[in-house]
């Protein structure tokens, strides 16, 4: 029998002493849990708010603590019976949930075209290479999990969001527990509403970091937390009274979005970073996992993923081998310059942004401006066929040469597109 060790207290700076469970301190004491140090939260927007540094490793622990908080105050609830077990796999869950995620977070989903892939998906596969790595698996049986339901049980936990899109309701096809233990899957990631505790800890430590105020009180809201049955489901409901608090964490969710992930220099940022990577791709050399021949394989920055051997060595430190490599290497001087530019505060200029009042369809566009325009949809999270809003950037930071990339721009929207956008711009660099 393996030890199991002790629990912990964490100094949080957003919710004070965090006391983990054993298992979940073992999980954040492996090398794969430890790379997340090294990945900011905010991908490029520490370099417009200075405070802006914390990491997924940070942000992780938050969440675990939180959904377990959720948990314990779901389990008041005569007959719900939520058992140790339940409370610990969605505990694991909220600590591995962000595993995947590459340097500067959302930053790496944008560099490299491939669209079947995404983080949460890398999560499972790095959570399943952490368990497998450190010999997991009797601290976990030791800490009460069944390992044949459990994993899977964390797994879809992990990827409820994306399961649920491919699946929604009614069918339930989900393995980890049954129909009735719905709530389970709402706690760390909601698809149904979107309130959930990954969110209620970005936004609160999002605006710590940011310096901006943050109404919403999840403590509050933790406290009038049900279970309700609703459409042959059981799902977290909230008292009415709590509306108004509701009101304040969307309003936090907008806020946050329109003053730091959609700051404009903080996008020209993000973009130099993504094509500075880009150029550096082949470039960049990462040792995998051994092969079936024996042989160390090698990966670069888009394949590192493929493999997570190799994606544990995959972190925002990129930047730094880019910028001071141990070898002279020509193939990254314009990655480097990229690079260097962000630290002399020679970015990309924006040329302007369009807030659609309504979704924009990506046909009115061009050909020749669609293409770039689709990526940028992407980037904002929207369809490839609508627009919610996007931006147009120049490489360049002079006024003279950023305003003639404005007039040839312009010169590719279709002018019909001009009048009836209440604003318009399009990415394209
Ligand atoms: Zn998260």
């Amino acid at each position: 029998m393996a030890a199991i060790g002790d629990y912990k207290v964490f100094n949080d700076p957003i919710h004070g002493l965090v006391k983990l469970h054993p298992l979940l301190v073992k999980i954040i004491g492996t090398p794969q849990f430890q790379r997340l140090r090294n990945i900011k939260q905010l991908g490029g927007t520490s370099y417009v708010y200075p405070g802006a540094t914390h990491s997924r490793f940070e942000h992780s622990i938050g969440v675990a603590y939180l959904a377990g908080e959720l948990v314990q105050a779901l389990n008041n609830q005569p007959g719900l019976n939520i058992t140790p077990a339940e409370k610990l796999c969605v505990q694991i869950a909220g600590l591995c949930h962000d595993l995947g995620h590459g340097p500067f977070s959302h930053l790496y989903e944008e560099m490299f075209e491939r669209n079947e892939w995404t983080h949460e998906m890398a999560s499972v596969d790095m959570f399943d290479h952490l368990v497998e790595e450190n010999n997991l698996m009797d601290n976990m049986t030791n800490a009460g999990l069944n390992l044949a339901l459990d994993l899977d049980f964390i797994r879809e936990l992990c990827l409820v969001k994306l399961i649920l899109t491919i699946l929604p309701p009614p069918q339930w096809l989900l393995n980890g527990r049954p129909e009735d233990r719905s709530f389970l899957y709402e706690i760390v990631a909601n698809k149904r509403n979107g309130i959930d505790v990954d969110k209620w800890d970005y936004f609160a430590r999002d605006c710590h970091y940011l310096g901006m105020k943050n109404s919403f009180d999840y403590q509050r809201l933790i406290l009038s937390a049900r279970v309700c049955a609703w459409d042959n489901r059981n799902e977290i409901c909230f008292r009415d009274k709590e509306v108004f608090n509701l009101y304040d964490m969307f309003y936090t969710r907008f806020s946050l979005h329109k003053r730091a992930y959609k700051h404009k220099v903080a996008k020209a940022i993000g973009l130099m970073i993504i094509h500075a990577f880009r150029i550096a791709n082949e470039h960049i050399q990462i040792r995998g996992s051994v092969n079936d021949d024996g042989e160390v394989q090698i990966f670069n920055l888009n394949t590192a993923r493929d493999d997570m051997e190799a994606y544990t060595k995959l972190t925002d430190d990129v930047v730094e081998l880019i910028r001071n490599p141990q070898n002279a290497n020509a193939a990254l001087t314009g990655a480097k310059e990229l690079l260097d530019r962000i630290h002399s505060r020679n970015l990309y200029k924006c040329l302007g942004e369009i807030v659609g009042a309504r979704e924009f369809p990506c046909e009115n566009l061009l050909p020749s401006v669609s293409g770039a325009a689709a990526r940028e949809a992407e980037f904002h999270g929207a369809s490839d066929r609508f627009l919610a809003e996007m931006s147009i950037f120049s490489p360049h930071s002079s006024r003279s040469e950023a305003e003639k990339s404005r007039r040839h721009h312009s010169s590719l929207l279709r002018s019909d597109m001009l009048s009836t956008l209440p604003l318009c711009t399009a990415l394209l660099c």
